[in-house]
């Protein structure tokens, strides 16, 4: 389950919302010669602010068995708490999702992870709607430790204050080290959510496919601007064909001897140039504790806001003019200074009892 076809990744799609039970009939049939591998809707819809469409709960339940029953889809929902758990088992959901808003309570995944205890339904968890790649690890070991066998992560991207694109951001070094802490766990990127419209949706899957996840979860809908819920970011059945028709499905490797010789004599000058960046680093901290030194010698302060404005501005360019981004660069000199403060830090209290305990 959740993995991968060999030409194809596994497809997750359906409508935001549950709207009527002919929407969902319809939006489902349609979905059936693209060769879907499981139909969502939200039955129960957490919503930031009251008043608008919360979901027709319990009620649209049968709409999804009658789907199930029509088409052969398999169904998937959101659960929130343990009695939204219990009802969706018994009217024969086939996957269960835990939300972006229910993975950063512990309290409500504990209950619906006991409340699963005994059931082997599989079950992918979304990402926390803040940034802290524990928390979804932490949710996704509640669920594994009450017996589900078949776990995945759902990748919607997290809550940032900044304007961006990105109705959600999606902070792709999270799921990178998801992926290298747990790598066995199957990994779907929810496009819809990250994107929050639908020009973008095609270039999210992209990435997400190029970064070698297993599978997407794209919301869709036969009337999108007429959609109860998320109509800016749901497309019709035709256009989903057309996306998932454009996807570039990579594989992780191959056996070809050529192929994986290149790569190596590659990855080693790649590691040749990151040693070298090593000691180019190691170089540049040893002249700012020289800097350390002599700051201490006629006690002037270590940050001098000045000179890292025009650090930070002649590095943009010099960037730029080497095809570095405006925001690598960014974090880039960021670290670096931080480290450069630390090693000054260092140097400018060298024996004296700043420290308040050890
Ligand atoms: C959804 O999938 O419709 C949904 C509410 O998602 P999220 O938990 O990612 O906001
Ligand atoms: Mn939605």
């Amino acid at each position: 389950m959740f993995q991968k076809h060999a030409s194809r990744p596994f497809l997750i799609a359906g409508p935001c919302s549950a709207e009527t039970e002919e929407q969902v009939l319809a939006v489902a049939h349609e979905l059936v010669p693209l060769g879907i591998d499981l139909f969502r809707a939200g039955v129960w819809k957490p919503r930031t602010r009251p008043g608008a469409f919360e979901g027709n709960g319990a009620s649209a339940l049968p709409w999804l068995r009658r789907v199930k029953a029509e088409t052969g889809l398999r169904t998937t929902i959101e659960v929130a708490n343990a009695n939204q758990v219990y009802e969706a088992l018994k009217f024969g959901v086939d996957v269960l999702w835990v939300g972006a808003r229910t993975t950063v309570n512990p309290f409500s995944v504990q209950e619906i992870a006991d409340a699963l205890r005994g059931v082997d339904v599989p079950v992918l968890v979304k990402n926390p709607v803040n940034p802290d790649l524990d928390l979804w690890i932490g949710a996704i070991e509640r669920i594994r430790n009450a017996g589900v066998t078949q776990v995945g992560a759902i990748h919607r991207g997290f809550s940032a204050y900044a304007k961006s694109k990105f109705r959600n951001a999606p902070y792709w070094e999270i799921p990178i080290e998801l992926r290298r802490r747990m790598p066995e766990l199957p990994l779907i990127c929810d496009n819809s959510h990250i994107c929050g419209n639908r020009d973008d949706l095609l270039e999210v899957a992209q990435q997400a496919l190029d970064l070698n996840y297993d599978g997407l979860m794209t919301e869709v809908h036969c009337t999108p601007d007429q959609a109860w819920s998320d109509a800016k970011q749901q497309i019709t059945p035709f256009t989903y064909g057309e996306l998932a028709g454009r996807l570039i499905v990579r594989r992780e490797t191959t056996d070809n001897a050529d192929f994986l010789e290149n790569l190596e004599n590659l990855r080693h000058k790649i590691d040749e140039v990151d040693l070298e960046l090593f000691n180019l680093l190691a170089r540049r901290m040893r002249l700012a504790e020289d800097i350390g030194r002599y700051k201490r010698r006629n006690n002037i302060s270590i940050l001098q806001t000045a000179r890292w404005n025009e650090i930070l501005e002649k590095a943009f360019a010099q960037g730029q003019a080497r095809g570095l981004s405006e925001e690598f660069v960014e974090k880039y000199l960021t670290a670096v200074h931080q480290e450069s403060i630390s090693h000054q830090h260092t140097v400018l209290h060298a024996g004296a009892g700043v420290r308040f305990r050890d």
